[in-house]
């Protein structure tokens, strides 16, 4: 249920909890699928991620042209996100071997 609150400029429009999703239109449950499929590895790091610090990542940014679908998003770290920024796959997996 959405309630909505008219004020003289804004309608301010209050989702409830099921409305409630990603931060992206990705089905969530697609998004754990491919964790799975992943063994829950983070790309970035090659460690494992604990289910409470999984982030969803665009591999190629959005910014930089990427789709907003599954087969653009792997899991990382929440952290290893933050790193990433908007660098590419690429970038990224040189500093590995850096
Ligand atoms: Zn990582």
């Amino acid at each position: 249920m959405v309630s909505k609150i008219m004020t003289s400029n804004y309608t301010i429009v209050e989702p409830s909890a099921e409305l409630i999703e990603p931060p992206d239109s990705t089905n969530y449950l697609e998004f754990l699928e491919r964790c799975e499929d992943v063994a829950w590895i983070c790309y970035i790091c090659n460690l494992r991620i604990p289910k409470d610090k999984v982030s969803l990542d665009h591999i190629i940014p959005i910014l930089n042209g990427g789709a907003n679908h599954i087969d653009n998003i792997l899991p990382t770290h929440r952290g290893c996100n933050f790193a990433k920024m908007n660098y590419s796959v690429k970038e990224v997996l040189s500093w590995r071997s850096a």
